[in-house]
């Protein structure tokens, strides 16, 4: 009998922490929820905490503390709110696995926190190492912390890596579904909304990976993403459209053998390999079924009418706090999308005046990625 793995949920009123807790839930031999916290979806909280009884819950949103404490009163679950209070719930010693399932910039501290306690952490906030890699990765080696990816492409590129050891890969090609706009006209993507965006043709995810998703900043902050997780130079990451959303995406080696690896788009997958990596669990999830989908096909991503794909690129090169940059001025546009106050096309635009317009800096340390992300807001507000 194996010993349980001690997790907490950063986020897990969101749509990967309610997943997450769904694996859990099938597999309550393996794993124990410790810890849970949301940002502001109190209701929610409150149900997964009496049903999960983890040690402790948080609350972000300071104002929601009392009603939080007096619905959890009669439970033995400590009650905490505030960024602190999260930050400190991801060192706690009861811990083994961090899922960091929150959304945007507000994952960098806490996720700083578990790696420093040298927690396993199975990171499903992006925007974390979009904005701070270097400093994560840093970290990580030296708090001998293991960073495991739970995005879908990150996953199965990790999946396609076990066993290599050190063999050399020539690239790695994340695939990208597309979006919901794939076929528009860049006539048509002036005009389309937030409600059309907000339907993704694959995947089943919250609101703000849904936009990024429509637009391509999804796959632009993967392209980043995996530069940190596995060391990659920026030639080596190739993006490919594959609207079928089949293959999770591949790595070519150097002797030109190429690893994919391949299921339904079903998030519950990447999480638990996170979760019991290197071993696998049975599931019953959905299984591909080949003769289903006699045809996977692939098209070369359109930087033209999906701009911020591009400018990760163009980010990710320059470096420094460039893509911090680009993550502050994408999460104020998704936001002002969602409201309908800024038109599809122009987001791109926004995004990139803003990169021009904040102060570069070559190495930053963590305060100026808190400065950088302040100011890079404050300039996008304006040029909206
Ligand atoms: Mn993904």
């Amino acid at each position: 009998m194996q010993k349980k793995k001690n997790i907490a949920i950063l986020g897990s009123t969101g749509s990967i922490g309610r997943q997450a807790l769904d694996v859990i839930k099938a597999n309550p031999d393996r794993f124990e929820v410790r810890a849970l916290t949301a940002n502001n979806s109190l209701e929610l909280l409150i149900k997964q905490a009496c049903e999960f009884q983890p040690d402790m819950v948080a609350i972000a949103n300071e104002k929601h503390y009392s009603r939080l404490k007096t619905a959890l009163a009669d439970q033995p679950i400590k009650v905490f709110a505030g960024d602190e209070a999260i930050a400190q719930i991801a060192e706690l010693n009861s811990i083994d696995i961090v899922l960091t399932a929150m959304v945007g910039y507000a994952g960098l501290k806490p996720t700083i926190h578990a790696v420093k306690a040298g927690k396993i952490i199975a990171l499903a906030n992006k925007e974390t190492l979009v904005v701070a890699g270097e400093i994560i990765k840093e970290l990580a080696q030296k708090h001998n912390s293991a960073i495991l990816p739970v995005d879908s492409e990150h996953s199965a590129i990790f999946q396609c890596l076990t066993g290599e050891g050190d063999n050399p890969i020539n690239k790695i090609i994340l695939t990208a579904s597309g979006g919901p706009f794939r076929n528009k006209t860049m006539d048509k993507l002036k005009h389309v909304t937030s409600k059309q965006a907000l339907i993704h043709p694959n995947w089943n995810m919250g609101a703000k990976i849904t936009i990024d998703s429509a637009t391509m900043m999804n796959k632009g902050f993967e392209v980043i993403e995996a530069k940190w997780l596995f060391g990659l130079k920026s030639e080596q990451i190739e993006v490919l459209v594959h609207p079928q959303s089949i293959i999770h995406s591949m790595v070519e080696f150097a002797d030109g053998s190429i690893k994919a690896q391949l299921g339904m788009p079903d998030m519950r997958l990447p999480i638990q390999y996170a979760f019991t990596y290197p071993d696998r669990l049975k599931t019953d999830f959905p299984k591909v079924d080949f003769l289903k989908y006699p045809e996977l096909t692939f098209e070369k991503p359109d930087t033209t009418r999906f701009r911020n794909l591009a400018l990760a690129y163009q980010a990710m090169k320059i470096g420094g706090n460039m893509p911090c940059i680009l993550n502050a001025a994408n999460e104020v546009v998704v936001s002002a999308f969602l409201k309908n106050k800024i038109g599809f096309l122009r987001m791109s635009d926004v995004i990139e005046k803003t990169m021009q317009k904040v102060g570069f800096i070559k190495k930053p340390a963590y305060e100026d990625y808190v400065a950088t992300d302040a100011e890079a807001r404050k300039i996008t507000i304006e040029s909206l």
